[in-house]
């Protein structure tokens, strides 16, 4: 009986010491306790001892423990890690880590996440918003530049320019705006709801490219010249990465500078001699500055010792003899200004390199560094916006348009497609806010950012396409009235850029995830890379011990949430969100563990098995998300009525997440290993769904009734109700047709008649002649009825209007040479 009350009290107590993560030292003593207790009540002996002391005294002994076991397993892990380039080492170092740490470690903070401030707007950032920004989208008429001019109109350039649109980075010292990473975000917003080129062309001088490396690496001699022109829009820029033959493997850039001495502006100087060949830069046929990536050589040692400096990043002025620009290409009916740019000989001083001839070699530092923060804001912001104006408009569509004899938005089927659209929205700008929040905080967010890009405009894609299939037909006709085509054209563009998303989602998250959030692989890789074989030695011993102990209280905890449903698991709010919380800790602690297992079962290997990869990035990617919409809800003040879309969007991502892990393990190279996870991790099976009938019915309500977290859902959203402006249309269609409902009943009534509901002016007669509704009633009935025609109905146009403006140019050009 002795024996089992000391196992049981042993077994009790590693448990606890493991799951709250207790060191080797804390461990060792409390066994040392046991083992005299256990010598007392006359269940240790001699044997039990000596094993004891074989274990313990080598481990907790460095100069026994690091020589006999630490040095073997180094050579061991030397051995199996993969080599890792430059690149690589730049672009994993690049960045830091912020609350994706936290969850990637099994254990997140939950009050240290709602600690982090709540992002705000500044005075000048919302008169912006609400001054210029709103005008803009005013002049911006989305129909003429996306299919008469194929470009903005000269007037929305010029108020883009002088308005400092270019400029909401650029520090307020060279006369930019420098406007906080929120504040950009909330304008791109705006504009994407309104048009995909304004918000792209804004976004991209904003994001990487000339301002944002001249701010952080510049000379101030080069600050000085360009900020400020820059500012004032007296500089277009752009920047050119990708070449024909590197696209995603941008490291691999064929074009060159070489180290020279030649003529420039009449004086011999020391320069490169540049030859390029990109494509797909956005903005290069109209820039005036080129941010250039190239190869810098020194053959002739003119600078130092080396010949293949590495990646440099220089500035050239696009009117220097040898360059090519101006050509366009033609994004998917979405014609922003981009294409491609050759350069043959172009001599330039060495000190058009960013920040000098000291940094050489440096861009692809640079550029990671700087991308850690541009693709946290940009594409998703734009996405975002995008989603959330087409969130409402859709609702309000689903509400206005009737088939059947009701609106299509009561029906099960269009309910379920509003419902992702309205979820994904909440998430959207959840996730928008506290990555820009976390930037404002001084962060460079990498994996944030990789995980904000990849989801968002994949759930923009999604979302767009939903939103076309409600709306049917008037989806798909083009024209003026057409709000949702252009949108559904370019999504695929936000796909591709700044990282294609099969690439991120396979390498980039995780990848870059596992070893900047783990607290100790990235050591243990530092020690694998240290010259100094002391030093390497001793701190890959502190990670390994540390990584161990790590590793069996990741088993301990996932085994524990799994037996008890983490329903033991502390949460900061005891309401309806506690669950949310307690379901994330444990597939937080679900994470770590599984990572540890690859790593350590698939080694080198796991960089080549990109679908682990990925869907380990996916448990992460869906934790961050449904954390960022808990963050939200808790900074908006907990409102009871934001909770369907709340719940709507975790219950989407814990789905998500549980669908991750099931995948992972199926097909989890290491079939044994693969038995025993399933069973630590749901020992009773899968038991979440997603988002339940019910959840769905009460988004898509929402959705189609105006009210508070429908007009939170959409805020800062261009809605203007002056007549012109379509989403204003279709808020106030909304409103009226809901108002003239019953007084449409009154008239069937006093008829005695169960009238369409259409011809509501009709409808307005009859219910004036029949003495049962007042004057003002009917003119509720007449407006609703103008309202409701502008909402459903499509463009037509004259067979001769659709043939393409630049047929009409090619024509009329040859019209004039005969
Ligand atoms: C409209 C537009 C604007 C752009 N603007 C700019 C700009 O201003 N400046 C600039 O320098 N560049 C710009 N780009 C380039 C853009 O960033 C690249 O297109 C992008 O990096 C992808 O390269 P690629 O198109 O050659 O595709 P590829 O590299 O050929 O990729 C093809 C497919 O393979 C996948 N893939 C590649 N490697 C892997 C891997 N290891 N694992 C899994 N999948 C992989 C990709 O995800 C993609 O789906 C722009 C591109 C477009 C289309």
């Amino acid at each position: 009986m002795d024996i089992i009350i000391w196992l049981i009290t042993a077994l009790a107590l590693s448990w606890f010491m493991t799951y709250t993560r207790a060191s080797l030292s804390s461990f060792t003593f409390l066994f040392l306790i046991l083992m005299v207790v256990g010598t007392f009540m006359n269940v240790i002996g001699f044997i039990s001892w000596l094993l004891f002391s074989v274990i313990a005294i080598p481990l907790n002994i460095s100069n026994i423990r690091i020589p006999y076991i630490t040095k073997p397993l180094f050579l061991i892990f030397k051995k199996i890690m993969p080599e890792m380039s430059q690149t690589e080492k730049e672009a994993i170092d690049a960045g830091t880590t912020w609350f994706e740490g936290e969850l990637f470690r099994g254990d997140p903070d939950w009050k240290k996440m709602h600690n982090f401030p709540i992002p705000r707007l500044s005075a000048q950032e919302q008169d912006f918003l609400d001054g210029p920004v709103e005008q803009v989208c005013a002049l911006v008429d989305d129909w003429q530049t996306t299919h008469e001019m194929a470009d903005l109109s000269p007037e929305v350039w010029q108020f883009l320019k002088e308005k400092k649109f270019f400029a909401m980075i650029i520090k307020k010292q060279h006369g930019g705006l420098d406007f906080s990473a929120y504040a950009q975000s909330k304008v791109l917003q705006k504009l994407a709801g309104v048009s995909t080129v304004l918000a792209s062309t804004v976004g991209v001088p904003n994001s990487l490219g000339p301002g944002e490396l001249l701010q952080e690496y510049g000379t101030k001699k080069q600050q000085d010249y360009y900020l400020p022109r820059l500012a004032k829009g007296d500089e277009i820029p752009c920047f050119a990465l990708t070449s024909p033959e590197a696209g995603s493997d941008a490291s691999a850039i064929p074009d060159t500078g070489v180290i020279c001495h030649q003529k420039f502006e009449g004086k011999n100087v020391l320069g490169m001699l540049l030859n390029w060949d990109k494509r797909y830069i956005t903005l290069a046929p109209i820039a005036t500055v080129l941010g250039l990536a190239f190869k810098l050589e020194d053959p002739e040692h003119l600078i130092g010792d080396e010949v293949n400096l590495g990646i440099t990043c220089a500035l050239i002025p696009t009117h220097l003899a040898g360059i090519t620009i101006g050509r366009r290409h033609f994004p998917l009916n979405v014609p922003f200004q981009n294409g491609p740019t050759q350069g043959k000989d172009v001599f330039v001083p060495l000190d058009y390199i960013i920040g000098g001839q000291e940094m050489a070699g440096q861009g692809w530092r640079m550029l990671v560094e700087c991308l850690s923060v541009g693709r946290a804001i940009t594409l998703p912001s734009n996405s975002t916006g995008g989603i959330k104006t087409a969130a409402l408009a859709t609702g309000a569509y689903s509400r206005i348009r009737q088939q059947f004899k009701l609106p299509i938005g009561k029906m099960e089927g269009i309910e379920e497609a509003l419902a992702r659209i309205g979820g994904n929205a909440y998430l959207m700008d959840a996730v928008t806010t506290m990555s820009t929040g976390a930037i404002d905080l001084g962060e460079k967010p990498s994996v944030i950012s990789a995980i904000a890009k990849y989801h968002l405009t994949e759930k923009m894609r999604a979302s767009i396409i939903d939103a076309m299939d409600i709306h049917g037909g008037k989806g798909i006709c083009m024209g003026p009235n057409n709000y949702l085509a252009r949108g559904y054209q370019g999504a695929p563009i936000a796909i591709t850029v700044e990282g294609a998303n099969i690439l991120t989602r396979s390498l980039i998250i995780y990848g870059q995830g596992a070893i900047r959030c783990h607290p100790y692989v990235l050591a243990e890789l530092q020690a694998a890379n240290e010259h100094d074989t002391e030093k390497a030695l001793n701190d890959f011993d502190h990670a390994l011990f540390g990584h161990i102990g790590f590793s069996i209280s990741n088993i301990s905890r996932s085994l524990w949430c799994s037996l008890t449903g983490s329903h033991l698991l502390s949460a900061p709010f005891g309401d309806q969100t506690k669950r949310y919380y307690q379901l994330l800790s444990r597939f937080s602690a679900n994470l770590a563990m599984l990572s540890d297992v690859a790593m350590l079962s698939l080694g080198a290997d796991l960089k080549r098995k990109e679908r682990i990869s990925a869907r380990l990035g996916d448990v992460l990617s869906h934790l961050y998300l449904a954390s960022a919409c808990l963050k939200r809800f808790n900074d908006e003040g907990r409102q009871a009525d934001d909770l369907p879309l709340l719940q709507w969007a975790i219950e989407d991502s814990l789905f998500n997440i549980q669908t991750a892990v099931d995948a992972l393990l199926c097909n989890f190279p290491n079939r044994w290993l693969a038995r025993i996870l399933s069973v630590i991790i749901f020992p009773f099976g899968k038991w979440l769904t997603k988002p339940s009938d019910n959840l769905d019915h009460q988004v898509a309500q929402l959705l189609q009734t105006p009210c508070e977290a429908r007009n939170r859902l959409g805020k800062w959203q261009y809605l203007v109700r002056d007549g012109k402006n379509v989403f204003g249309i279709l808020e106030q269609t909304l409103e009226d047709i809901i108002a003239c409902e019953p007084v449409f009943t009154k008239v069937c009534l006093a008829i005695d008649k169960k009238l369409p509901f259409y011809h509501l002016d009709k409808a307005a007669e009859l219910g004036l002649a029949a003495n049962a509704i007042t004057a003002k009633e009917a003119q509720l009935l007449i407006k609703a009825e103008q309202g409701r025609n502008a909402v459903i109905s499509v463009d037509d146009f004259d067979s001769k209007e659709l043939i393409a403006w630049n047929s009409n140019v090619i024509d009329k050009t040859k019209q004039n040479k005969k």
